[in-house]
């Protein structure tokens, strides 16, 4: 097969919109864990941001239940049902006191990234320029690029909290900015926000007429007590913001695809209208699972938490004693390690797989201000971490010349 690719024709270009794309920055952390794996070694794979956990058994039984009934069987409205938008309005307003209106100010998603990605078409103009995190999630670049607009990064620096300084941001640029991108409790940093810097933001994006969004899929993995907010509590946010919630990581739900868009009544319409003309929302069937899972007990969700703040504990105390730093996060399953001197973020990733089997996501690949750190999922078993743990002090000891 890959013979005949490469011997036959030129190939098929894709769309100049496409190249813009940036070349896909974990391909050679990928190929080394295949090459290591294919040497016999036991790869941790401390790379990927998906729970190893089991989704609750009273939502899969959900999902069973609604799968035999035909009513489930067709399209379901664009929008997505009135009962599972309820239900996120219920869980909104249970969980940060903010009223939604269901029917104007709540949108069912194919995950949060079905909306994320489709937020830059709906909003985005070649030329706007958008203001992103860095480092981020990189489908906010990817997007924002393909879209035609123009990335200014918002740099995310120890010092600061890993909170962006918008004073700092260029006044020409914020007056012309179309859209500003946030994620608390944040990937890949681990750092939270509070409420006095949402309000900062409100502040920022009325007085520029900016839309924002605040990708919140990680509020409910939150450790030590802590319970993060949400962008909405702050007065006048629903007149420039939406929040993309998702039940993945909260339920471990990563592979069922169901989240939603919530806030303003504009933005949500515009998401609608060009997601009307790419998918036909959610199967009922998991709607449902997701009705059952926001408005039942919330006990599986106090379990994950304990369980992932064990984990926390185990690979930061790991990650410390092998002669690291880093901060503990008070939520998120990523811990945001600092490279040791001497190498760079892909330098260093590359040295951990190779000599000690653990990989790692180098941060340089999450925007120019991720250099100089590695993110690390606690998303494999204690016994994993403690063990990952082990083999990184081994190997730091042998790379110190
Ligand atoms: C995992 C993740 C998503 C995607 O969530 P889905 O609901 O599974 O699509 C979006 N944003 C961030 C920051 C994530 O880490």
């Amino acid at each position: 097969m890959k013979d005949m690719r490469s011997k036959a024709r030129p190939g098929i270009p894709s769309s100049k919109r496409l190249e813009a794309i940036p070349p896909y920055l974990f391909a050679r952390i990928d190929t080394l864990k295949q090459e290591a794996r294919a040497r016999g070694m036991d790869v941790i794979d401390l790379t990927v941001g998906d729970p190893d956990r089991p989704t609750p058994g009273h939502i899969i039984e959900e999902l069973q239940q609604a799968a035999l009934d035909v009513r489930n069987h067709h399209y379901p409205p664009y929008q997505g049902m009135l009962e599972f938008r309820r239900s996120v309005a219920g869980w909104y307003r249970r969980r940060f006191g903010v009223r939604l209106d269901p029917e104007r100010e709540v949108l069912t998603l194919i995950g949060a990234k079905d909306g994320i990605s489709h937020l830059f078409w709906a909003l985005v103009d070649p030329g706007d320029i958008v203001l992103l995190p860095d480092p981020g999630y990189p489908v906010y670049q990817a997007q924002t690029v393909v879209a035609g607009g123009i990335p200014y990064y918002m740099p995310l620096l120890e010092k600061n909290g890993f909170l962006p300084d918008l004073r700092k941001i260029d006044p020409q640029v914020a007056k012309a900015a179309k859209l500003m991108c946030f994620c608390y409790p944040n990937n890949p940093t681990g750092a939270v926000a509070d409420i006095s810097f949402f309000r900062k933001v409100v502040r920022f994006a009325r007085k520029h007429g900016t839309a924002v969004f605040n990708d919140l899929v990680y509020s409910e993995l939150c450790y030590d007590g802590y319970r993060p907010g949400s962008l909405l509590q702050v007065e006048g946010a629903r007149e420039v913001a939406i929040e993309f919630h998702s039940l993945s990581k909260t339920y471990n739900m990563t592979g069922w695809r169901i989240g939603a868009a919530v806030g303003n009544a504009d933005i949500l319409a515009h998401l609608l209208k060009i997601k009307a003309n790419c998918d036909s929302s959610v199967f009922q069937a998991v709607q449902w699972a997701g009705v059952r899972a926001l408005s039942s007990s919330q006990a599986c969700v106090e379990e994950n938490r304990k369980a992932f703040q064990e984990r926390r504990d185990t690979l930061y105390r790991g990650v410390r004693d092998a002669g690291l730093v880093c901060q503990k996060p008070k939520a998120t399953f990523y811990l945001w390690v600092k490279v040791p001197k001497g190498y760079d973020s892909f330098g260093f990733a590359e040295y951990l797989l190779r000599t000690t089997g653990v990989a790692v996501v180098p941060g340089a690949g999450f925007g120019p201000s991720g250099e100089g750190y590695v993110r690390m999922a606690f998303t494999v078993p204690k016994e994993r971490l403690t063990e990952a743990a082990r083999r990184i002090a081994k190997g730091l000891k042998k790379g110190r010349r």
